[in-house]
C-alpha cells in the first residue's frame, strides 16, 4: 500500500529557551546562574524579549555548544527506506527504527511511491507492479525458510535481502538543538534528495513552532548565511554565490 510522509513532535525539553539562555549567561556570569539569572528569569525580573534579544545576538557569533542542552524527538512514518539510510547518516542524533525482523509479515509492502513517477502513467504501473512482485517474493522465501525449519524472525531475517528500497519504515528520532541546526542546513537545502528535504521542512516547521528565536535561522545553510556555498551549477538561485577572494576579478 502507498504511504505518505507523516511527523510528530513527540516530546521536547520544556523551557528550551530558557535553558538555552542559562547556559549561556553561565558562561559568562561570575555568579552560580541558579542564583541570578534563572531566579531572574522566574521572577519576570528579565523578560522574554530581554531574554530572546541576547539569544539572537550570542547565536549569530557561532558559540553553539548551549544549545545542545535542549531535545526534539519526532515521530515519523511514511519515509521509504532511502530516506531513513540518508537521516541515519546524522550521527549526533538518536534513533529507533522499526526492525524488518519482526514487523514485516504482510505479503502487500507499505512503500513510498516518488512524485515523479507518480505522475507518469505506464512508469507508475511498473512500479507497482514490481512492488507486488516484491511482497509475493518475499512472502514465498519467507514461507520456504519457515517450512525448512527456520524461527519466524530468522525467516524474515533472510527473506528482507529482496525488499527493495521504496519499502516504508517508522522511527523515532531524537537531535539535540545543535544537531538538529546542522541537519537542516544540509536537508532543507534544494541540493538535498526530496523525500529528506520533506521530511527536514516538516520537522523544521514543527520546531519553529514550539521555540521560534532558537530557530529563527533554521532552514538550509544560506537562511543563516545569506549567500550559497554550491557551485553555479548546483544553487538554485535563492541566494547569491559565495565567492572566495581569490575569484574576485
Ligand atoms: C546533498 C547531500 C549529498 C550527500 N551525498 C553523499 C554521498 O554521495 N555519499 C555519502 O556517503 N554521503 C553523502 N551525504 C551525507 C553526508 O556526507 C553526511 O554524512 C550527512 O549529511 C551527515 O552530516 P553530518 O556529518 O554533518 O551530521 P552528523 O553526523 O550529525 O555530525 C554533525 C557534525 O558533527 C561533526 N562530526 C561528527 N562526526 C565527526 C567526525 N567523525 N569527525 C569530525 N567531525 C565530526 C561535524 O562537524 C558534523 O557536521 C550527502 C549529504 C547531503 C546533504
Amino acid at each position: 500500500m502507498k504511504k505518505t510522509l507523516r511527523v510528530e513532535l513527540l516530546s521536547h525539553t520544556p523551557d528550551a529557551e530558557d535553558v538555552i539562555f542559562a547556559a549561556f549567561r553561565q558562561c559568562y556570569a561570575s555568579g552560580f546562574v541558579m542564583d541570578t539569572i534563572v531566579n531572574q528569569r522566574r521572577a519576570g525580573t528579565i523578560t522574554p524579549e530581554e531574554r530572546d534579544r541576547f539569544l539572537q545576538d550570542v547565536l549569530r557569533t557561532g558559540h553553539e555548544s548551549p544549545m545542545e542542552h535542549v531535545s526534539f524527538t519526532f515521530a515519523i512514518e511514511g519515509i521509504s527506506r532511502v530516506c531513513s539510510h540518508q537521516l541515519v547518516r546524522h550521527r549526533l542524533a538518536s534513533y529507533s527504527q522499526q526492525s524488518q525482523r519482526y514487523c514485516v509479515e504482510e505479503k502487500e509492502l507499505d512503500y513510498v511511491l516518488p512524485p515523479s513517477i507518480g505522475r507518469i502513467e505506464e512508469a507508475k504501473e511498473i512500479y507497482e507492479a514490481f512492488m507486488k512482485h516484491a511482497g509475493e517474493t518475499y512472502a514465498r522465501l519467507r514461507e520456504l525458510l519457515q517450512s525448512s525449519g527456520c524461527h519466524r524472525e530468522s525467516s524474515n531475517e533472510d527473506a528482507r535481502f529482496v525488499l527493495p528500497n521504496a519499502v516504508e519504515t517508522k522511527l523515532v528520532a531524537t537531535f539535540n538543538a545543535r544537531s538538529l541546526l546542522n541537519f537542516f542546513q544540509l536537508r532543507c537545502c534544494a541540493r538535498a534528495q526530496w523525500e529528506i528535504r520533506a521530511l527536514a521542512n516538516r520537522m523544521c516547521q514543527l520546531v519553529k513552532n514550539i521555540s521560534p528565536t532558537l530557530f529563527q535561522w533554521a532552514g538550509p545553510k544560506c537562511e543563516k548565511m545569506g549567500i550559497c556555498f554550491e557551485s553555479s551549477k548546483f544553487s538554485c538561485g535563492r541566494k547569491p554565490l559565495y565567492q572566495r577572494p581569490d575569484e574576485n576579478g
